[in-house]
């Protein structure tokens, strides 16, 4: 074990007798003196970050007769955010609104100066097999997460967390691991978001044989922001393409989408 490990697991058990201490303290109080209830204010919206993949000079996948990603995702998300804006306690925003190249990371910024409490990344699939069809979620592989958590204790994402502010080494130290807990949070968050989204959608739509997947997407990485990416369908795949060409039926899988993500939302995975 490296001396590293040693501090890092006697922070963890400090924190654990701390919160025990207070949590102690807590009860005890309680019931010597009767605490007024609490007051429920009303909560803030959950904000859904909708991304259309690709656009610009970046048309994403091109089906066979032509039809292009990025103007499919772009409308899937327009409709979801239209959709969502009727719904109460969430709000959406787009990363872009209209047919302009935004790098990824770029993407993941405008995720996390939002706040976003869900990042989704909208996409449509290309395969060699062009029997492959239906949709897909991805999360970050947990191999990425791994790394990603690692680079945490780097100085650029550091200063970055931490809203520019330069800390004293103790401090640092204590910074880098909490680092590491809340990236380990956001990505089970993630993954429990994406286990609930895949079985609520696939009642309503066709879905890839091994839906719910994982890769290390650069959308995928905000260490504060919960986030998916889904292949609504695979272009290369005559069928899909049918589907996703049709208006209708992109405003059929955007409301599917856009009222499985509120119900995810508003439930206790995001309280
Ligand atoms: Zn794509």
């Amino acid at each position: 074990m490296t001396d590293n490990n040693i501090t890092r697991r006697k922070f963890i058990q400090a924190s654990l007798v701390a919160s025990f201490m207070s949590s102690s303290a807590g009860a005890w109080a309680s019931t010597a003196t009767p605490r007024p209830a609490p007051v429920h204010k009303p909560r803030a919206p959950r904000l859904l970050m909708l991304d259309p993949g690709h656009g610009g000079r970046d048309p994403g996948a091109i089906g066979r007769i032509g039809t292009y990603e990025k103007d499919v995702t772009l409308d899937i998300a327009r409709r979801m955010a239209d959709a969502l804006s009727g719904i109460p306690g969430i709000t959406a925003k787009l990363t872009r609104d209209d047919d302009t190249f935004i790098p990824l990371e770029e993407r993941v910024r405008i995720g996390r100066e939002a706040h976003a409490d869900l990042f989704l990344s909208v996409h449509a699939d290309s395969a060699p097999n062009m029997a492959a069809r239906g949709l897909s979620v991805y999360t970050l592989s947990s191999k990425a997460s791994d790394d990603f958590s690692k680079h945490l204790a780097d100085k650029e994402n550091e200063a970055d967390m931490m809203g520019g502010m330069d800390l004293p080494p103790a401090d640092k130290e204590v910074t880098s691991i909490l680092m590491d807990l809340a990236a380990r949070q956001t990505h089970n968050t993630a993954q429990h978001a994406r286990a609930s989204f895949v079985e609520a959608v696939g009642q309503k739509w066709h879905l890839l044989e091994s839906p719910m997947r994982a890769a290390n997407f650069v959308v995928l990485r905000a260490p504060d922001v919960p986030s998916m990416l889904v292949e609504t369908g695979f272009l290369s795949n005559p069928q899909d393409e049918q589907l996703l060409r049709q208006p209708q039926q992109r405003n059929k899988i955007a409301q599917v989408m856009a009222k499985d993500l509120a119900t995810i939302l508003n439930s206790s995975l995001f309280s």
